[in-house]
């Protein structure tokens, strides 16, 4: 039987560079993916150099998730869990305790106020493919139809000097 509600699924990444009331990085990312709920597959927690300002590496992840939300409904709930870990408004980039990010969803892409999915930035960026990758190889980026595969692999080669 089919379910009542139509879940669809998320790619969520998580980064932290900053100790919480739950522990080291890697502690503060394991507490935020049992506040997000509805896992399906989490990566490796893997260790980035930090973007930007800060100097402390970071701990980051990717999660699958299902949830009957629609993406700004989602990302105001992830925002009030970044809040409730303590993270405080600063520098874009600088230190957090939790960063929480819609990759992608199964519903293609999504456009609204304050929140573009795919997530902008995301196709440059080996601390997201390379956990991405381990639990979603075959997704399919909506825009360029691209896999995670090959966004992964073309992300980790040097870039041609112009
Ligand atoms: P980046 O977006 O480059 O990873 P960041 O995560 O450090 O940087 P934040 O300060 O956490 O940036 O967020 C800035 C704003 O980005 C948020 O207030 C949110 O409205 C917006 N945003 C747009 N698209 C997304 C998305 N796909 N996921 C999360 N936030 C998004
Ligand atoms: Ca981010
Ligand atoms: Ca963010």
């Amino acid at each position: 039987m089919r379910p009542a509600t139509c879940a669809t699924t998320y790619a969520i990444a998580l980064g932290s560079n900053r100790w919480s009331r739950h522990g080291a990085p890697a502690a503060t990312i394991r507490s935020a993916l049992v506040a997000v709920g509805g896992i399906v597959a989490v990566s490796p927690i893997i260790a980035s150099a930090p973007l930007g300002p800060s100097i402390r590496r970071y701990a980051n992840a990717v999660a699958m998730i299902e949830s009957t939300e629609d993406p700004a409904a989602l990302l105001v709930r992830l925002k009030r869990i970044e809040r409730a870990f303590g993270r405080r408004r600063g520098r874009r980039w600088g230190s957090r305790v939790i960063d929480l990010d819609i990759v992608l969803w199964s519903g293609g892409a999504w456009i609204s106020p304050g929140l573009a999915v795919p997530h902008a930035a995301y196709r440059d960026r080996n601390f997201v493919l390379g956990p991405l990758v381990t639990i979603a190889p075959d997704w399919r980026d909506p825009r360029t139809g691209e896999t995670m595969r090959h966004l992964a692999a073309k992300v980790d080669r040097p870039r041609p000097r112009t």
